[in-house]
């Protein structure tokens, strides 16, 4: 039987983020939906409260130390000491190098990069008082390199070193840290960028899945999957790694 634990997932009112915060309610824990807006994270929370679960939205930018120290706090109040943590909430400002503003760079890094670092720090103080937690970070195979994406490419690798410092200053806490990189997964996210380089999002998928061994694009409940996983009682010797959730080997 799981222990029921409380989740924070960020970036959780679309995509990835959506369907693993029902998949961990799914597996029996409690769960903090957080993104900017407080009423989309509300309607991922009713469904999963509708579904029997326990759920709460939190509009919170993770970019933001005041509304992230807010939001932590939050779900410590309502629902409980949150200890685990997904760091999924993400956004792309795609440019060749020498077309990229400085705003595309530092937003990237902003969202990715320091909302990672100000999550993690906040709930950790919960998860060292409690001697056990699962930080759950997304890369991307970007994080290899990926033409018009030097911001995301590097937010998405530095998301994996910073997950494996995270793993060896908080294991000795009951403390795991991972990172999940996902090839194409069909969201927003993967749609947006059909659009910006001027072909449907059927066309994108169907040529994606061409150049892929299981020969299909993913879907975010392959992700959900593999934090299910992570966040897992059974999963406490793994720590510090990357996996690379992109049917097959690489990018
Ligand atoms: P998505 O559909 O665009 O969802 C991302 C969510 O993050 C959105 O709800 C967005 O809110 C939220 N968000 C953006 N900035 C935020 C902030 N400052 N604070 C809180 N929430 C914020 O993207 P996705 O495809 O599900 O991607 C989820 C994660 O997986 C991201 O980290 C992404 O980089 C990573 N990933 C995705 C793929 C893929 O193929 N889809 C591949 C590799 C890695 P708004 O809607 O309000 O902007």
């Amino acid at each position: 039987m799981t222990t029921q634990r409380i989740a924070i997932v960020t970036g959780a009112a679309r995509g990835i983020g959506a369907q693993v915060a029902r998949r961990l309610a799914d597996d029996g824990h409690a769960v903090a939906v957080f993104d900017l807006d407080e009423a989309a994270c509300q309607s991922v929370a009713d469904e999963i409260t509708a579904a029997g679960g326990r759920a709460i939205g939190v509009g919170v930018d993770v970019s933001d130390e005041v509304k992230v120290e807010a939001g932590v706090s939050r779900v410590a109040a309502e629902l409980g000491p949150p200890t685990i943590l997904v760091n999924n909430a993400g956004i792309i400002r795609d440019n060749l190098l020498f077309k990229m503003s400085v705003s595309d760079w530092d937003s990237v890094m902003a969202v990715h990069l320091r909302g990672a670092f100000l999550m993690s720090r906040e709930v950790q103080q919960y998860q060292t008082k409690e001697g056990w937690g699962r930080i759950v970070n997304l890369s991307s195979t970007s994080a290899l390199g990926n033409r018009g994406q030097a911001n995301y490419s590097a937010a998405k690798a530095g998301m994996q070193g910073f997950t494996k410092t995270l793993a060896l200053e908080l294991g000795r806490f009951g403390v795991t840290a991972n990172a999940i990189a996902p090839g194409f997964i069909a969201t927003d996210m993967t749609a947006a960028t059909a659009e910006r380089i001027g072909v449907s999002f059927d066309d994108f998928k169907t040529a994606a899945a061409k150049e892929i061994p299981v020969q299909r694009v993913g879907e975010p409940a392959d992700i959900a999957h593999t934090v299910s996983f992570f966040a897992s009682e059974g999963a406490g010797f793994v720590s510090g790694q990357v996996i690379y959730v992109a049917g097959g080997p690489k990018a």
